[in-house]
Formats: structure tokens, sequence, C-alpha cells
């Protein structure tokens, strides 16, 4: 399957790694919203949130899981966003699912990914 998290995930791709376990990885956006934005994605392929189904939702509490933990590693006191894009109209340019965590300035209204 030509997909890019895929790759990213397998190593097959670089990437600037934040956190890895068994279920999943995170590593730095390439075009950052955010002083921080990290992506964290199943190593499983998941096309997006719709591809959640009762056999492989567990690993989305593993990925929260993970978040929480970065979060509070990183010490991310001022708060943080976590923000998945599912389809055209939320601008889903990856279909693998993902969830970015943004932090690090005033994040601004929701609708907006960034701030
Ligand atoms: P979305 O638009 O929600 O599907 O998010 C996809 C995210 O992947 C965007 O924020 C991109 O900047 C990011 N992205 C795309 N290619 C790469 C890459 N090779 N390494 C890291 N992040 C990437
Ligand atoms: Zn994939």
């Amino acid at each position: 399957m030509d997909c890019l998290f895929c790759k990213i995930a397998n190593k097959e791709i670089p990437s600037k790694k934040v956190y890895e376990d068994e279920f999943c990885y995170a590593f730095e956006d390439i075009a950052p919203a955010a002083p921080v934005h990290i992506l964290f994605i199943p190593k499983e392929h998941i096309s997006g949130m719709g591809g959640i189904t009762p056999e492989n939702s567990a690993v989305v509490s593993k990925i929260f899981e993970a978040i929480s933990r970065v979060a509070g590693d990183m010490g991310l006191d001022g708060g943080y966003r976590v923000v998945s894009n599912c389809g055209a109209d939320a601008g889903q340019t990856v279909f693998h699912l993902h969830f970015h965590l943004l932090a690090g300035k005033p994040l601004g209204g929701m609708c907006s990914i960034g701030g």
C-alpha cells in the first residue's frame, strides 16, 4: 500500500521521532502550525476517523495515552489541542489516521487548527 504514514511508521521515510511504542508512533509535523506540532499515528494502517471499528479501536486509546504522556513529559503547562481531520471539509490530506498535538502559543478558535 502506498501510504506516506505507513512508510514513516516503518522508517522507510525519515521523520523526527518524538515517541514510539508497540502501537503508535509520534513525530514532528513537517509544516508546523504551532511551536509544538506533533503527529500521533497508529502503526497499523487505519484510513482515518471513519476507519475506526470495534476491531481496531483499542489503538485509539493507546494513542491518547501516548499523547497524555508526551504532553506531560514536555511540560505543556500552558495547555494544548488535539485535532483529527476527517475528510475533505476538514482538510484531511493524509489518509492514515493521525492526531495533531498543537501547543506552545494561544491556539485561537476551535475552527483554527493552529491559531
Ligand atoms: P491532515 O491535513 O490533517 O491530513 O494532516 C497531515 C499533516 O501531515 C500535515 O500537517 C502535514 O504538514 C503533515 N505531513 C505531510 N507530510 C509529512 C512528512 N513527510 N513528515 C511530517 N509531516 C508531514
Ligand atoms: Zn498507512
